[in-house]
């Protein structure tokens, strides 16, 4: 169900967004709650598999990271904690951009330009696709966004910006816990103000995550490309990641036991 625009109409609350990893659900108090589930899917959702506590993980790593970019000044979606695989946000329309940044090449990059695996970029690359399953999110330009009407100018500018800026933070912030964070993904989303504010999530699923020292896979290229135990990568990820925040007394963040 759709909620009701317009001043004093009351908020329909009901499902208003599925999607493969991720329910998001409309509250009567006009936020939303995002329920983390343990569903990995690759490659457009051609390879679909359950891993039995991916969600609460993905969660946890998310609700750090979004409060982490809070105490660096980054404006988020971000509320707080439902329950273990459920965080709560402020509703937003979601931007249908996917904002990658790539401080290295690996994935897709590395296919299409031929680079050595882990090619160092600086300043890093930002790329934008076409949030559209059904066309396998293809790449596009400012010109397509302006003539498909996705975003205003201004709008892309904050998302090109905002995306290099909240990446250049959380590479700075996975660094202290040994961890090359190779590439993310970003996705916006619009307020009932028309403020434009960091959204959906960050976790494993939409980062790729190098340990330093041994370039070992923490992040779902392990069950892209069968490279090992998914739940034991995030584990090790989570809790280095929770390591370094706790180190890091400026970190800000609510750090788990
Ligand atoms: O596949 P590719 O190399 O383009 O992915 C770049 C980064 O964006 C990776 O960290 C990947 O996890 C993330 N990504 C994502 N959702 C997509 C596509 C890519 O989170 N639909």
């Amino acid at each position: 169900m759709r909620r009701s625009r317009g001043a004093g109409a009351p908020v329909v609350t009901g499902a208003v967004y599925e999607g493969k990893a991720k329910r998001v659900t409309l509250r009567p108090d006009d936020t939303v709650e995002i329920f983390y589930k343990d569903d990995a899917t690759a490659f457009n959702g051609e390879r679909h598999e359950q891993f039995a506590g991916k969600g609460p993980l993905n969660s946890q790593i998310t609700e750090l990271l979004f409060e982490h970019l809070e105490s660096r000044g980054i404006i988020t979606h971000h509320l707080g904690r439902i329950d273990d695989r459920t965080l709560k946000a402020r509703h937003v329309e979601i931007i249908p951009i996917e904002a990658v940044v790539r401080f290295k090449v690996a994935g897709s990059l590395q296919k299409r330009t031929g680079l050595p695996y882990l090619t160092a970029f600086e300043p890093p690359i930002v790329e934008f696709y076409y949030k559209r399953d059904d066309l396998g999110d293809p790449m596009i330009n400012d010109d397509h966004v302006d003539r498909l009407g996705l975003a205003t100018a201004a709008e892309a500018e904050t998302i090109r910006e905002g995306s290099r800026r909240a990446a250049i933070e959380l590479r700075s912030l996975f660094a202290g816990a040994g961890i090359d964070l190779v590439d993310l993904k970003f996705e916006f989303g619009r307020t009932s103000g028309g403020e434009v504010i960091l959204a959906d999530e960050i976790s494993p699923d939409t980062c790729r995550f190098r340990d330093i020292e041994t370039g070992e896979i923490l992040d779902k290229d392990l069950f892209r490309f069968d490279e090992g135990d998914l739940l034991a990568g995030y584990r090790k990820l989570l809790s280095r990641l929770a390591g370094a925040l706790a180190s890091s007394p400026d970190a800000g963040g609510h750090v788990p036991n």
